[in-house]
């Protein structure tokens, strides 16, 4: 009998700032789609953009994440088989696979500054015409190149775009549909030592064995890029799931003038993981049923992705705030006072002394 292929998917935040609730949820869709199918969740840190990555960003997202009890299979802490688990210590596996793409000319080194791309850009848009790479350096000559390299040009790597349709079948969206030359040669990277996303995350897909990627629904448009990358390297086809977005109840994005956006604020404010957990779990799917609280093994054994909503989530605070009453109420006296302990302390309510006395 054929051994039924393990599930293995992952979160990929990049360390740019603090576990958004954004980031959590799907990290959340991620390990329920995992565990309810025996399969395994890694935590990957896309940190290739150095100068935007902060390595206290990357502490945070890890203890938040513990907090929470989204417990990953594999990351940067846990280890695992297909590691490392930051991009930055993976470069040497994407400079293989991008010299092996320049090798089979299915992409190719292009000199254009960021002005003459831009101009370009202006013209295109001008005439009507959807504003990609106009393919200017796709096939130059040895003696161009040279003329070029002599002027002190630095060469990005594009990715040679095959025309054709994409399709695909998205696990929450149904079928969806792209024309390639609408995207064109992209850039996949600014040199053979610092890919960009849409590259390094299809070799990282690749050699962790991700069998399926659920991530938010921005990242649509990068779907077709990163499928064209995994055909032309012959890799293995990965499913997606584009997840709904969160909004505010003012339907327009989540963010910080709507409050707290980060995991770690709402844990300051005296939120429980469970009450988040819970909450987060129907900000995009319901068990359709009228069961209002799950634990996470409760979630685990009801999740079905086929269930999602494929409308946009709205970002309710009364809901969550009844939820963490709830959940406040059902903690055992012991340990809510243990859990009070540091709010009461952080008001000047009590003092720290007999915790420094070691009580
Ligand atoms: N670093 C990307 C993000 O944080 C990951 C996207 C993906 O899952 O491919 O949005």
């Amino acid at each position: 009998m054929l051994k039924k292929e393990e599930i293995r998917v992952r979160i990929a935040p990049s360390p740019t700032g603090f576990l958004h609730i954004g980031t959590a949820r799907t990290a959340l869709f991620n390990y329920l789609f995992a565990k309810n199918q025996g399969g395994k969740f890694v935590l990957r840190i896309e940190d290739t953009d150095l100068e935007r990555s902060d390595e206290k960003f990357t502490k945070e997202i890890i203890e938040s994440l513990h907090w929470l009890g989204i417990d990953y299979d594999e990351g940067p802490d846990v280890g695992g088989d297909f590691g490392p688990y930051r991009q930055s210590e993976r470069l040497e596996t994407y400079k293989k696979y991008l010299q092996l793409l320049l090798n089979e000319n299915k992409a190719y080194y292009c000199f254009c500054t960021e002005e003459e791309l831009e101009a370009e850009r202006q013209a295109m848009m001008k005439r009507g015409e959807p504003p990609i790479y106009s393919e200017r350096c796709a096939n130059l000559s040895e003696t161009e190149i040279k003329k070029f390299l002599d002027e002190g040009r630095k060469p990005i790597i594009r990715f040679r775009m095959p025309a054709k349709k994409i399709i695909f079948d998205d696990m929450i969206k149904g079928v969806l549909e792209f024309d390639t030359k609408l995207i064109g040669d992209i850039a996949i990277a600014k040199n053979l030592d610092t890919p960009l996303y849409n590259f390094a995350v299809v070799v990282d897909d690749e050699t962790m064995k991700i069998t399926h990627v659920i991530r938010g629904e921005d990242h649509i448009s990068n779907t077709p890029k990163q499928i064209a990358i995994i055909e032309a390297l012959g890799f293995k086809k990965i499913k997606y799931g584009h997840i709904p977005l969160t909004l505010a109840a003012d339907r327009t994005k989540l963010s910080k003038r709507h409050g707290a956006t980060a995991i770690a604020d709402y844990r300051t404010m005296g939120y429980l993981p469970e009450a988040l957990i819970n909450f987060m779990a129907f900000l995009g799917w319901n068990p359709k049923t009228d069961q209002e609280f799950f634990t996470k093994e409760e979630l685990i054994k009801n999740f079905s992705i086929a269930s999602m909503n494929k409308a946009a989530a709205i970002f309710n605070i009364e809901k969550l705030n009844w939820l963490n009453g709830h959940y406040i109420r059902q903690t055992d006296l012991a340990d809510l006072t243990e859990k009070c302990i540091s709010y009461l302390e952080n008001s000047n309510l009590i003092g720290r002394v007999g915790r420094e006395n070691g009580k």
